[in-house]
């Protein structure tokens, strides 16, 4: 292939697809062409074998979201041209060819397929890409106590992931062999191509990129090499956190491949409830029991405090009912160092046992403020309008 044709090449063509066409429709585009062009297929048919390469390639660029967007961009500058990759990319690699992405996962590709490709891509069920790969993020959820909530707690999370197969030690390779090293790409996993002036390099077809080829698969992982585990971590909560707040922490996610950074965790926050305190964002909150006498004639009162001893709040005289005082620094911490505030909220509570002498007290109170109806007003109003 000459660098002319490369530079000529239009993928979308290659495909039948549009330039506009939908990922699903390129991914089923290719599926068509693959099978009908199969070397497997197509035996000792060298223009068939020719086309599927095409094919092959056109798919490894507009299936990638990334390259396909660098291949878009080069043609608009260079007209129907594309600017070749010059192996600045993670891992040298030019094409990133996922044959995992139509044997598995959606299903909906039927095993016919896989089987079909799997003589020439030694059984590539799943098998990786050639370049270092970022684990993927993990989910969970905790459970906290009020306290632990504002104070901050380290808390065992169980996480459930894919990791190395335990019966393989991820090689891949039924137990008593060992995978050989790939005879095509000489165990790099590589393949170069001279094309003129310039050089390309791709995943290995015969390994995918692995360097090593199984020959007997693993019966617990298919030659995967990967398999479902659970591991559990402790892992800090930091303080403040309310309930269903969704925490991320870096680099606690599923390892990554091939040395790829490791996902990231996300920790979903579930606070329970506190007897006597709320929370209101940053501060705490309380409703705290006064007398009538308390509120009319003003008075201290103690208060409680979420860790540490009891605040006092002064109470003016004449305070109505249902007021918020607000404490400062007895709230919440937040991230800056700061901290919101106490807000205590009064509640007069109406004595449901009287003495003799409390109730003889408040029947002169009652004597004593006869003429003040305090519906007086409301009643007025509610004739407006
Ligand atoms: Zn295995
Ligand atoms: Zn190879």
């Amino acid at each position: 292939m000459s660098t002319k044709d490369f530079l000529e090449k239009d993928h979308y063509k290659t495909l039948g697809v549009s330039k506009t066409a939908k990922p699903a429709e390129i991914k089923a585009a290719y599926r068509k062409l693959a099978r009908k062009y199969h070397p497997d297929a197509n035996k000792g048919d060298a223009s068939a074998e020719e086309r599927f390469k095409e094919i092959s390639e056109a798919y490894s660029v507009l299936s990638d979201e990334k390259q396909r967007k660098e291949y878009d961009e080069a043609r608009s500058l260079f007209g129907s041209g594309f600017r070749v990759p010059t192996g600045s990319r993670t891992g040298g690699g030019g094409f990133n060819f996922d044959l995992g992405d139509i044997f598995s996962g959606t299903g909906d590709a039927g095993g016919g397929l896989g089987d079909l490709f799997g003589g020439v891509f030694n059984r590539g069920r799943n098998t990786a890409q050639n370049r270092p790969r970022r684990g993927a993020d993990v989910e969970t959820e905790a459970t906290l106590s009020f306290s632990d909530a504002i104070d901050g707690t380290t808390v065992a999370l169980r996480l459930t992931g894919e990791g190395p197969c335990p019966t393989c030690h991820g090689t891949g390779a039924k137990a008593g062999t060992v995978p050989r090293v790939c005879p095509v790409c000489e165990g790099t996993g590589q393949s170069s191509r001279n094309l003129g002036s310039f050089g390309i390099s791709e995943p290995c077809k015969e390994c995918r990129g692995r360097g090593l080829v199984v020959d007997d698969p693993c019966p617990a992982c298919s030659g995967s090499g990967r398999a479902m585990s659970s591991r559990t971590i402790q892992s800090r909560i930091p303080a403040g956190v309310a309930n269903g707040q969704r925490i991320k922490i870096g680099g606690k996610g599923a390892p990554g491949e091939r040395g790829g950074p490791s996902g990231d965790l996300y920790v979903s926050v579930h606070v329970k409830q506190h007897p006597v305190f709320g929370r209101s964002g940053d501060n705490l909150t309380v409703t705290v029991p006064v007398t009538f006498a308390e509120l009319a004639l003003g008075a201290e009162v103690k208060v409680p405090a979420h860790r540490g001893a009891p605040v006092t709040v002064r109470i003016p005289p004449g305070t109505p009912n249902g007021r918020t005082f607000r404490v400062q620094g007895k709230g919440v911490r937040r991230k800056d160092g700061t901290t919101g505030s106490l807000l205590v909220t009064v509640e007069v509570m109406v004595p449901q046992n009287l003495n003799g002498k409390a109730r003889s007290a408040i029947e002169d109170l009652r004597e004593a403020t006869a003429g003040q109806d305090p519906r007086e007003e409301l009643l007025a109003r509610s004739k407006e309008a």
